[in-house]
C-alpha cells in the first residue's frame, strides 16, 4: 500500500521547510507533547490512508565528531520511515528527517555522519518502545505474533525479532528465582509422538507460593531435576523447604538428592490427576469390551467422559442425570462407578481435617479398592500406598500448592493453543516464561470517577 504521492510530498516538503524553524524552537508543540519521544519533536502530520504520518525530526542543533572531537556542519537531511505506536487505535508512520553532518576538520578521515538515537536502531523499521510494546503483547497479553505484526504493520519475523530481545531482557532482568521457598516440579507433553519423533516431554518448575514458573527444560527424568537445581547458587537449594511433584520416582529421588532438607508433597492436584487417568483406562477398556470400538459419538461412555473427569461437587442436577443415566447404559459391571468414586475417596483424604483424619480417609480407599477387585484401580491403589508418606505431607505442608500448579498449566495449555504448538523449543519456553512466569510492571493511573457510582436520575 503506496501512500498518494502528494501526501509524501507535502509531508516531505514540510520537513524541509522547518530547517529554519530549528534555530527558533518553533514545531508543533502539542502534537510534540503527545508524541513525547525524548529528543524529538513533531512539525507536521497527516492522515495518509488511514494513518498518521508524522514528520519528525531531534532538537539537537549540534554533534561532535566521534573522530576528532570537532563539531560537524550540517550536511542536509535523510528522510527515513519508521513505525511508531499507534495513535487513539491509528497506525503511525514517522517521516524522520534525520540531519547529517560533515567533519570541520580537515585532517579528519571521517567524513560526513548521520544522526543516531537510542530510541531508533539503525534501519530499524519499528521504534524500540513499539518493539517494546509488541514483546508486551505477545507475552503478557498472549497476543499472537502474527496478530500484533499485522496492526503494526511489519512483518511476521520483525515482530517475532521484538519479541525475542525484549522478552529476553526481561527474562534475563526479572527476579523470579529470588526467595523461592516451595518448588513444584511438574512434567506436559511438548510434540505428542510421530512416525519421525517420540513423544517430547517438558519438566517444568514453579514457585509455590508466587504462582509463577520458574523455567521449562526439555524431557522428564530426575537428571533434568539435578541438573536445574544444580545450576542455582548455593544458597538457593538451602531456602526450599517444600517440594511438590507427581508420584515418579525420578523426580523423588532427584529432589531427595539435591534439596535433602525440603519436604515431598505428592500434592491434590497430580494425585487428582493419577486417579483420572485411572478412570480413563477403565472406561476405554469397558468401551471397547462392551461395543468393540473406540467410544464415538452418540456412545453412552463417550458422552459423559466430560463430566467423569469433574468431582460430584461440581455437577449439578442436570450433570448427576448425564452421569448416572450414562453409567446405567454403559458400564454394565458397574466397573467405571467404582473407578470414579475411588477417585472421590483419594480427593476427601485431601480435603481432610489434618492428617490424622486424612490416613483414615485414605484407609477407606484402601478398602474400597481392594473390594472392587478392578485391575486399574489395584495398580491405582499400590501407587497411593507407595506415597502414602508424601501424600499425608500434603497436611503438614500447609497444603496450598493445587491452585498455582493449576492455574499455570492452565495458562500453558492456553500459550501453546494461541501458538498451534511450537517447533522452537527456545520460542516455546520464552512464551511460557513471558507468560506465566515473569512480574511484568504496569503503571498505575488514577481513576477518573469516584468509587461511588453516579446516584442514578
Ligand atoms: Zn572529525
Amino acid at each position: 500500500m503506496v501512500p498518494e504521492a502528494s501526501s509524501i510530498l507535502w509531508i516531505a516538503t514540510s520537513a524541509d521547510e522547518e530547517a529554519s524553524d530549528v534555530r527558533n524552537g518553533s514545531g508543533d508543540a502539542d502534537a510534540s507533547v503527545l508524541f513525547n519521544l525524548s529528543g524529538f519533536r513533531v512539525h507536521a502530520h497527516t492522515m495518509v490512508e488511514g494513518e498518521w504520518w508524522l514528520a519528525v525530526d531531534t532538537i539537537e542543533t549540534r554533534a561532535a565528531c566521534r573522530t576528532c572531537g570537532v563539531f560537524g556542519v550540517g550536511n542536509g537531511r535523510r528522510k527515513v520511515l519508521i513505525r511508531d505506536l499507534p495513535i487513539a487505535g491509528v497506525p503511525v508512520v514517522l517521516v524522520w528527517s534525520k540531519r547529517t553532518w560533515r567533519c570541520r576538520e580537515a585532517e579528519c578521515e571521517r567524513g560526513s555522519w548521520s544522526e543516531t538515537c537510542d530510541e531508533i536502531g539503525v534501519r530499524a523499521s519499528l521504534t524500540e518502545r513499539a518493539r517494546r510494546d509488541i514483546c508486551r503483547r505477545v507475552g503478557r497479553d498472549l497476543d499472537t505474533v502474527a496478530e500484533v505484526a499485522r496492526e503494526f504493520g511489519v512483518g511476521w519475523f520483525c515482530a517475532h525479532q521484538a519479541v525475542i530481545d525484549h522478552g529476553d531482557e526481561l527474562i534475563e532482568a526479572d527476579r523470579r528465582l529470588e526467595h523461592v521457598t516451595a518448588l513444584g516440579v511438574d512434567e506436559h507433553t511438548f510434540h505428542h509422538a510421530n512416525a519421525s519423533r517420540r513423544t517430547q516431554m517438558v519438566t517444568t518448575f514453579v514457585d509455590i507460593d508466587r504462582g509463577r514458573l520458574l523455567d521449562a527444560v526439555p524431557g522428564r527424568s530426575g537428571e533434568v531435576v539435578r541438573t536445574w537445581v544444580k545450576a542455582r547458587p548455593f544458597w538457593w537449594a538451602d531456602r526450599i523447604q517444600i517440594a511438590t511433584i507427581d508420584a515418579f520416582a525420578g523426580y523423588a529421588s532427584a529432589i531427595r538428592d539435591v534439596l535433602p532438607d525440603a519436604t515431598l508433597v505428592v500434592d491434590h492436584f497430580h494425585a487428582i490427576r493419577l486417579a483420572s487417568e485411572c478412570v480413563n483406562d477403565v472406561r476405554r477398556r469397558v468401551q471397547q469390551a462392551t461395543t468393540g470400538h473406540r467410544g464415538r459419538k452418540g456412545d453412552p461412555l463417550y458422552g459423559i467422559r466430560r463430566i467423569l473427569l469433574m468431582t460430584w461437587k461440581n455437577l449439578n442436577d442436570k450433570g448427576w442425570e448425564r452421569l448416572r443415566a450414562g453409567l446405567a447404559a454403559g458400564d454394565p459391571d458397574g466397573e467405571i462407578a467404582a473407578v470414579w468414586l475411588a477417585r472421590e475417596l483419594l480427593s476427601e483424604a485431601y480435603a481432610a481435617n489434618g492428617i490424622a483424619h486424612a490416613r483414615r480417609r485414605l484407609i477407606v480407599f484402601f478398602q474400597h479398592a481392594a473390594d472392587a477387585e478392578i485391575p486399574e484401580l489395584t495398580r491405582l491403589a499400590r501407587t497411593v500406598d507407595r506415597w502414602s508418606k508424601e501424600i499425608l505431607a500434603y497436611h503438614t505442608t500447609g497444603g496450598a500448592s493445587n491452585g498455582p500448579t493449576e492455574a499455570i498449566n492452565l495458562l500453558i495449555e492456553k500459550i501453546r493453543r494461541i501458538g498451534h504448538g511450537y517447533r522452537n523449543f527456545d520460542n516455546y519456553r520464552r512464551r511460557l516464561l513471558l507468560g506465566c512466569g515473569i512480574q511484568w510492571t504496569t503503571v498505575p493511573t488514577h481513576r477518573i470517577r469516584g468509587r461511588q457510582p453516579a446516584s442514578a436520575a
